[in-house]
């Protein structure tokens, strides 16, 4: 297994970064990430205010995929999220929905163990590892690492964890992925502007999906399998324009890759369709549109490739 580690962290999603491992599809990697924060504030005593100010959401990579080509999908297994053993929680005046209840920011250092979150010495938190940041370069301007998109980027999407897999669409020949910025815990909205962030290993499959082994037109925005569901993911400006875009994509994927018919994927949408909310607080707004595996099988769906 080959480790990408956070030796040159990155903060944007650019086509002109030089990626730091090559990379060939069916290839086992561990993705070594710091916390959003840089790892800055892991010192007991450390603060913003003490420590060198240094931007958020440090990505490590990118690594190159031999194959891939514009068109193509990239296919990311994540087998294992192993989060360090300190998490970070922050409240604050500057951001989240409450910022008005807090006029003081507060950091709080939480321990974790291998099953458990231990928030205070009588409060535990189930350890709910995800990925906050996946994504690819872009073929366009770079992308600052906050912002989520068509590439991915920091969807901070709950269900990026073990076991799911990731398809982005490849935008550059090689895709340059890189990830960071994970959590031991996130409810899904994300709603005072932090998850519980770590530093951690990530060992992923990568892969990548052809463009002429799916049916046409191909995905081009992040689509997210788990083990009984195929969710889309989608970033935009506003909450009703994410929500909207997610649920436009799962249309599409219904009756472009499923082969549903459209009033009927219409009909399955409103009687199956689970809308979530991934963030509500990153540059751009994400949500996310699950359908039940259940009901893609029926149609003799079980898997994004024809063969
Ligand atoms: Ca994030
Ligand atoms: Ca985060």
């Amino acid at each position: 297994m080959n480790t990408i580690h956070t030796t040159h962290p990155t903060y944007t999603f650019s086509p002109t970064h030089t990626p730091i491992h090559h990379a060939t599809p069916g290839d086992i990697l561990c993705f070594k990430t710091y916390d959003c924060f840089t790892n800055r504030l892991l010192p007991p005593n450390a603060t913003y205010e003490n420590t060198p100010s240094l931007p958020g959401n440090p990505l490590t990579g990118p690594v190159s995929i031999s194959g891939a080509t514009p068109g193509d999908l990239l296919k990311i297994e994540i087998l294992t999220i192993t989060p360090g053993p300190t998490g970070i929680v922050i409240v604050g005046p500057k951001s989240g929905c409450l910022r008005d209840q807090f006029p003081e920011r507060k950091i709080r250092r939480v321990p974790i163990t291998d099953k458990e979150i231990q928030f205070t010495p009588q409060i535990r938190l189930p350890l709910r590892p995800m990925i906050g940041t996946i994504g690819v370069a872009p073929a366009g301007e770079d992308i600052p690492s906050v912002t989520p998109s068509s590439h991915g980027g920091n969807m901070d999407c709950t269900k990026i964890t073990e076991g799911s897999t990731l398809y982005l669409p490849v935008l550059i020949p090689g895709a340059l992925l890189s990830m960071g910025d994970v959590h031991a815990a996130m409810g899904d909205g994300e709603v005072e502007d932090c998850g519980l962030e770590i530093e951690a290993h990530v060992t992923i499959r990568v892969d990548v999906i052809h463009t002429d082994t799916i049916h046409t037109p191909t995905v081009t925005w992040p689509l997210l399998e788990t083990q009984d569901a195929w969710i889309s993911i989608a970033s935009r400006d506003t909450v009703d324009e994410a929500w909207q875009a997610a649920d436009r994509q799962m249309f599409e994927f219904l009756t472009n890759q499923v082969g549903i018919d459209p009033y009927e994927a219409g009909m399955l949408l409103t009687l199956t369709g689970d809308l979530a909310f991934c963030q509500t607080v990153n540059p751009k707004l994400t949500a996310r549109m699950e359908f039940p595996k259940a009901v893609t099988a029926q149609y003799g769906f079980h898997k994004l490739t024809r063969s």
